[in-house]
């Protein structure tokens, strides 16, 4: 009963968001199958966590939508979110969620899940907020190397700040929904495990992540195979498989680590 109003519920978001093109046909798609999970198996507490999420980084998409456009050409994907970045951001969020069916009095579920989400909503607001930062980015391997704003693995005063509050944000109603009752443990340890998780984001970024170079606009970006001009891209470092929906799970992934052995 309760997953079947969890489909429902999910499946009138996804398509709301579909049609208002924040979600392409896979990521709507992909949006039904992780709201299903977390409001139909998880529960209220995990769909408003999961909420926030999908609301303030949509709508900080589209309020800097205007002031990014020069830079879209570095992204590698549009504002548009695809099952891979669905999946990318949500996938272990639901997977925690999902698990609550099996070991439903386990506090270390909500917790993983929590700073999941803290993670990648730190990732985002840093994303979206970091290019209002007056001074271009330096690279978190390198302090003394500035780079383009928008280049992976470049970080902020402004940057930073933004993941705090996106992690503080879900942090506090954590701690505040928490199953085991109102815990600023629970707020204060999920804030800093997604702050860590969306600064090993900048780290895998500046290392691992697959990045490439247009030849024709002589710039960096995550592309491929096409820039938004048409040129094939060039891979210029990083693992190839490495792409974005990859380093946004591992984001996710080491915030969950964190928040289990604090
Ligand atoms: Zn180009």
């Amino acid at each position: 009963m309760k997953l079947a109003a969890g489909f429902f519920i999910a499946l009138m978001i996804a398509f709301a968001a579909f049609r208002a093109r924040s979600l392409s046909r896979s990521g709507a798609i992909a949006a039904v199958v992780v709201g299903t999970v977390i409001f139909g198996v998880g529960g209220w507490p995990w769909a408003i966590l999961l909420l926030t999420f999908f609301v303030t980084s949509t709508v900080l998409t589209r309020t800097f939508k205007q002031r990014k456009s020069g830079l879209s050409e570095k992204f590698s994907k549009g504002g548009q979110r695809d099952a891979g970045q669905v999946l990318g951001n949500g996938g272990l969020a639901t997977l925690f969620a999902g698990l609550t069916a099996f070991y439903p009095d386990d506090p270390r579920l909500w917790l993983a899940f929590a700073a999941v989400l803290a993670a990648v909503n730190a990732d985002t607001w840093a994303t979206e907020i970091g290019v209002l930062n007056p001074y271009p980015p330096r690279m978190i391997t390198n302090p003394k190397k500035v780079v383009e704003q928008g280049t992976s693995g470049g970080i902020s005063f402004f940057g930073t700040l933004a993941a705090l509050g996106g992690a503080a944000l879900i942090g506090v109603l954590a701690g505040v929904l928490s199953p085991q009752g109102i815990s600023w443990t629970t707020a204060v340890t999920v804030t800093l495990a997604g702050l860590l998780g969306s600064l090993f984001d900048s780290l895998l970024g500046a290392t691992v992540q697959a990045i490439y170079h247009c030849p024709t606009c002589d710039k960096e970006t995550e592309r491929f195979p096409l820039h938004t001009c048409g040129t094939p891209t060039v891979q210029i470092r990083g693992w190839k498989w490495f792409n974005n929906d990859w380093v946004n799970f591992a984001c996710g992934a080491f915030a969950a680590i964190v928040v289990s052995m604090i």
